[in-house]
């Protein structure tokens, strides 16, 4: 799909529709009547009679004149989330080639954010994820053109919407067909496309590197564990570490989930997937921002070689941990890696991750936590921006006693703990392996899934994250190239870390 802008006047025969922004209150804006011109009286009178007038609404309607068809989306309140939404609405049914969208003009000034909101939400919700069907059902849409928006702005915003689609088609693809190796082949065709490189460690190379996180919860699967980093921009300036939760399915182990909650375990490799994303975003962008990603990937299933209730595992680090729950399992291939990305000294970690479904912000929120509360904040404002909202959440310590063992250094659940604060503990666990590097953990919860499609979204993956990290790198580079501490030096950063 093309996501182009024009600023001259509107000629409706060139298009097969026109997307029409109705308010709240049912009328149509003064700019987007201007720009319709004739058609303008029409499609005025279709808005009060038809009503789309709640946010995403829409109503099809072939102007009796002839010319384009129009689309009357509702806008609601016409801010930019709001526009956001209306066109994720309309490009979820506006499958005609090329359509131009005056759904900006609903926004109170001519502003190059309700362009990109317009281009990031048409994007995503054009988004069709068809490659298991007999039959595709997608779109015929070709070329949006957004009438009266600032052509970088419409670059920005469709980059954005489109790099989410990356991070959703790995998401929604199979489990079968995508473990650990089988997700470092992806890697390795986007990195060839947009600009990053990408390394796999496995097996021996894992084993003498101390990765016994990553090893042990791999075990039970027949298809091997794997890290896969990439690396983007010059390796002599000071680096951001995007960490991503990668395990391909999670059954549980040994500690073996329901049918039911298993049903959306092919998610829980959402996080690298949204690293994945932001490396495809970044390409987008032009950010030069120096970037390491680490994607932490297994596969979770109960077999003869799985590990156990009651093992106790050696981490990159040095810790140990004792397996109480092998269903706690993203925590232990993060510790190793976290362990690992650390030793590179980037100026700040980001990791996600689907940790623990009892962030207590439920299915549309994440949660943030980290030692770099700045960071995290500004995390939780990318998010805002993005419509992919996310809440701080305290590391008390209060809760570390949770974490003793008595055989080892931590272990990885308290099965006596009644109300536990899940997304806490996971990020009190954490913390024990990022060293001194200022870190900020996204617990995406169970935010990256749509059981049922609305409106707005398709069914399946949504493909949080790599938009809220998009926007987190271009703010962090806004603002002076590195979000991190303005210290650092690039001799700390530019030998990699080696695997003993
Ligand atoms: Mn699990
Ligand atoms: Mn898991």
């Amino acid at each position: 799909m093309r996501y182009t802008s024009s600023d001259g006047p509107l000629e409706p025969d060139g298009f097969a529709a026109l997307a029409v922004p109705v308010l709240a209150d049912g009328t149509v804006p003064e700019a987007a009547l201007r720009a319709l011109g004739p058609a303008g009286a029409a499609a005025a009178a279709l808005a009060a009679r038809l009503a789309p007038h709640v946010l995403g609404a829409h109503a099809w309607v072939a102007p009796a004149a002839g010319g384009p068809d129009v689309l009357l989306v509702g806008v609601g309140a016409a801010d930019l989330g709001a526009l956001r939404t209306a066109a994720m609405a309309a490009g979820r049914v506006a499958d005609r080639p090329r359509v131009a969208s005056l759904l900006a003009a609903a926004y109170a000034s001519a502003d190059a954010a309700a362009a990109t909101a317009v281009a990031e939400g048409w994007a995503l919700g054009a988004y069709r994820f068809d490659a298991y069907r007999s039959r595709a059902t997608a779109s015929r849409a070709e070329e949006v053109v957004l009438v009266g928006g600032d052509p970088d702005a419409v670059a920005l915003g469709a980059a954005l919407g489109e790099a989410a689609g990356v991070t959703r088609d790995l998401v929604n693809t199979p489990p079968g067909d995508l473990p650990p190796l089988a997700l470092a082949d992806r890697c390795r065709e986007l990195g060839a496309v947009h600009g990053f490189t990408v390394r796999v460690r496995e097996g021996r190379e894992l084993a003498q590197g101390g990765f016994g996180g990553l090893l042990a919860v791999g075990a039970g699967s027949a298809n091997p564990p794997a890290l896969i980093e990439l690396e983007r921009g010059r390796p002599e300036d000071p680096h951001i570490a995007l960490v991503g939760k990668g395990i391909t399915f999670d059954a549980g182990g040994l500690s073996i989930k329901t049918n039911l909650e298993m049903q959306t375990m092919k998610a829980d490799m959402a996080g690298a997937a949204a690293v994945i994303g932001a490396f495809v975003a970044a390409d987008r962008l032009g950010l030069d921002t120096h970037l390491r990603g680490y994607l932490a990937c297994a596969e979770n299933l109960p077999s003869g070689s799985a590990f156990r209730v009651g093992d106790v595992l050696r981490h990159r680090n040095g810790l140990t941990t004792e397996v109480v729950d092998t269903d706690c399992e993203g925590r232990l291939v993060l510790a190793d890696v976290l362990a690992y990305t650390a030793e590179a000294a980037p100026s700040l970690i980001v990791d996600l991750a689907t940790l623990s479904s009892q962030t207590g912000l439920g299915p549309r929120m994440w949660a943030g936590l980290g030692t770099d509360r700045a960071a995290v904040a500004r995390l939780v404002a990318a998010g805002a921006a993005s419509g992919e909202p996310g809440w701080e959440l305290p590391l008390h310590e209060g809760y570390l006693d949770h974490l003793r063992s008595g055989v080892a250094d931590l272990r990885n659940r308290d099965p006596a703990f009644a109300y536990a604060p899940g997304a806490v503990l996971a990020g009190l666990y954490l913390r024990h392996f990022v060293a001194d590097v200022p870190w900020a953990h996204m617990d995406l919860g169970i935010s990256v899934m749509r059981p049922r499609g609305d409106r707005a979204w398709a069914e399946g993956a949504n493909g949080t994250g790599a938009r809220t990290l998009a926007r987190f790198l271009l703010d962090a580079a806004a603002a002076g190239r590195d979000s991190g501490s303005a210290d650092q030096t690039a001799g700390n950063n530019s030998s990699g870390p080696t695997i003993r």
